[in-house]
């Protein structure tokens, strides 16, 4: 039996996808999104979103992700639950296999499967996460006014990370497990520079400390003494780096030395002609939920602007 070919496929339901699905849906593309593990994606886990135009008192993060699906759903947009286990981009139409085994045909893929923060994995940083612990200055760095944040990590994403924290927050203590910094020169400067950033080398973190509802301390673990010192502070930030969604095409898609999918400037189209990759999993610069929305609009146009092209 012949298989069904779409024109147009999404991977993930983040808001690069589900945006990519409401612009695709209204040009009469009927479009598939498959939804992944984490229907509505990194949006779910969080609480108040305060910096998505359009909701002056802040939306909660699954609130806003459940208005985004029920707007895609008015455009005939066809939602398949599950994963995508394999994919082929190496001829057209690509190919995709479900982890139930279900196969898909597709004459434009439209890759929206997001980005991981890295989490060190310690159980008190999952207790407090959203409670003081988090991986996102740019998102949550408003809520630690005058506050007293350690940020962990070495690279450019730390200082940039504890740098931005410094327009709220009082003192911020960047720590690392190594004796120098990895980050450019430049960027350590800056933060070496900035009065109100503290360092604290050869430490790693071995518990986050908290009254049960938010986070009060860290504890740090000297790595050549061995010794354990409790610093009372407000906020944790992870800044040790973030894992795109996109081994599935490794090989077969130019990425960048970190995993990002490369797209060509001003486009979203990949080195593969008719699969365009919007959102974190190409962004590796903004990770916001407004700019993964305008790179999945853009996807979308694209693709509809290639299948004109092909007919
Ligand atoms: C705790 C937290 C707070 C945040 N706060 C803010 C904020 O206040 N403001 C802001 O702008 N941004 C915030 N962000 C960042 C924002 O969430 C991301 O920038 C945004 O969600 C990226 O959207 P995306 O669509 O690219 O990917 P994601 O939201 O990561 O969605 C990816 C989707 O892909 C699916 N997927 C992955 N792999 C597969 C697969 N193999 N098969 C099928 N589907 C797959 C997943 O199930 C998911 O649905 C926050 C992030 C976190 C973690």
């Amino acid at each position: 039996m012949e298989k069904e070919i779409r024109d147009v496929v999404i991977i993930g339901t983040g808001p690069a996808g589900y945006t990519a699905a409401i612009y695709s849906g209204r040009a009469n593309l009927k479009p598939l999104i498959i939804e992944g593990h984490q229907p509505g994606g990194q949006l779910m886990i969080t609480t108040d979103i305060e910096n998505f135009p359009g909701f002056p008192e802040g939306i909660p993060g699954p609130e806003l992700m459940s208005r985004m699906r029920k707007q895609a759903e008015r455009f005939n947009v066809d939602f398949i639950f599950g994963s995508v286990a394999e994919a082929d981009v190496s001829r057209s139409p690509f190919g995709l296999t479900l982890d139930d085994g279900r196969d898909i045909l597709a004459r434009t893929l439209i890759i929206a499967t997001g980005a991981n923060a890295k989490w060190l994995g310690i159980e008190s940083e999952g207790l407090y996460r959203g409670r003081g612990v988090s991986a996102c200055a740019t998102c949550d760095g408003f809520f630690f006014r005058n506050c007293r944040v350690f940020v962990v990590g070495g690279g450019d994403t730390a200082m940039e990370e504890a740098l931005y924290l410094t327009k709220f927050a009082s003192e911020v203590v960047l720590v690392h497990r190594r004796e120098e910094f990895r980050a450019s020169k430049i960027m350590s400067l800056r933060a070496k520079k900035n009065p109100k950033i503290k360092t604290m080398l050869n430490e790693v973190v071995d518990e986050i400390l908290g009254d049960g509802t938010k986070v009060t301390g860290i504890r740090l673990k000297n790595v050549k003494s061995g010794e354990l010192i409790e610093h009372a502070c407000d906020g944790v930030f992870m800044a040790i780096g973030h894992e795109p969604n996109a081994t599935l095409f490794k090989g077969q898609l130019d990425m960048d030395d970190y995993g990002y999918i490369l797209t060509k400037a001003h486009s979203t189209e990949t080195s593969v002609t008719g699969v365009f990759a919007c959102g974190d999993v190409q962004d590796f610069i903004y990770r916001q939920a407004v700019t993964a929305v305008g790179t999945g609009c853009m996807s979308a146009v694209e693709a509809e602007r290639y299948l004109e092209s092909i007919r």
